[in-house]
């Protein structure tokens, strides 16, 4: 398994010089089993270059799958310039969170694709595009199977649990720790203080079972711990303090610090890298670390 992370920041994309170490582009994240059988997860704006690459080096016609972690624009935003689509025969299978009859997963991705908001229109797609709306559930694709597991974010959001041979890679974005809980059945109230102490202990626990002895978690650390307990509580993100304690209790052999704030520096996170690092070393943890990079790649 080869991975290979084309858009790293969380929230909006920000290139710029003091964003060129580690990447602007929104989260998508390339998965190649061999050189055939491939997956996507998300289709931020990194999804451009990831679909040139698959243009210029893949078997014809492209036989594509795509996990939407969720739908917030963040991390759907590069579809109308995934070149893929516009191909007559390829064929792109859709995999996300289940949305209502009314509108679809399919329906909220393409409906970027009208001319209010884009000059080409969803009628020019040349693609063959399926969907698969899930909930919790196991499923396979190739020879890889994968779970999915509820996180806790403003709209119905999935980890997801790859598990290929012995490997095992798992993602948890966008997610903030249990104690601010958003959802109920119907995926969108917000009904925080309304669990109880033991019950967000078992949904944390849920989380930390899902990574049980990954080879990578890759997880959302947009935040330090100070700016969430100041200011960023509810927003659905966690923080790199939460990240690598969630890795070390799931026994994790790496976690992949991911989702960056757009706000946060290549300095920031080099600096955030030796902090971590260091606190690793002086309490005698085997867990790494490794700050998401575009142009990253992870071999399993
Ligand atoms: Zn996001
Ligand atoms: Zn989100």
């Amino acid at each position: 398994m080869k991975i290979t992370l084309y858009g790293v920041r969380g929230s909006f994309p920000v290139p710029g010089p003091f964003t060129f170490k580690y990447g602007g582009n929104t989260s998508s994240i390339l998965i190649e089993f061999n050189e055939d059988q491939y997956l996507i997860i998300d289709a931020g704006t990194g999804i451009r270059n990831l679909g040139n690459y698959l243009l210029s080096t893949k078997k014809k016609p492209l036989n594509i799958n795509i996990l939407f972690t969720h739908t917030h624009w963040d991390h759907i935003m590069g579809i109308p310039f995934f070149a893929p689509i516009y191909e007559g025969d390829s064929i792109i299978n859709m995999y996300g969170p289940e949305s209502s009859k009314e509108q679809t997963l399919k329906d909220i991705i393409l409906s970027q694709l009208e001319h209010k908001y884009f000059p080409v229109s969803v009628h020019e797609i040349g693609a063959n595009i399926n969907e698969v709306q899930l909930t919790e559930t196991t499923f396979n694709i190739f020879d890889a199977k994968i779970r999915t597991i509820r996180l806790n974010h403003p709209c119905f959001t999935l980890g997801y649990r790859i598990e290929y041979k012995d490997k095992v890679l798992v993602t948890i974005y966008d997610h903030e720790p249990f104690d601010n809980f958003f959802m109920d059945d119907n995926q969108a109230k917000i009904l925080h203080g309304k669990l109880s102490r033991s019950e967000i202990l078992n949904l944390n626990q849920k989380i930390i079972d899902f990574c049980e002895n990954a080879q990578y978690v890759i997880i959302d650390s947009q935040y330090t711990k100070k700016e969430y307990l100041t200011s960023k509580k509810g927003y659905g993100h966690s923080y790199f303090e939460y990240s690598l304690a969630l890795g070390i209790k799931s026994n994790s052999k790496s976690v992949v610090l991911f989702h960056h704030d757009p706000s946060r520096t290549d300095f920031q996170l080099d600096y955030m890298d030796k902090v971590l690092k260091n606190y690793i070393n002086e309490n005698g943890y085997k867990i790494e670390t490794i700050l998401a990079r575009e142009g990253l790649i992870l071999d399993l």
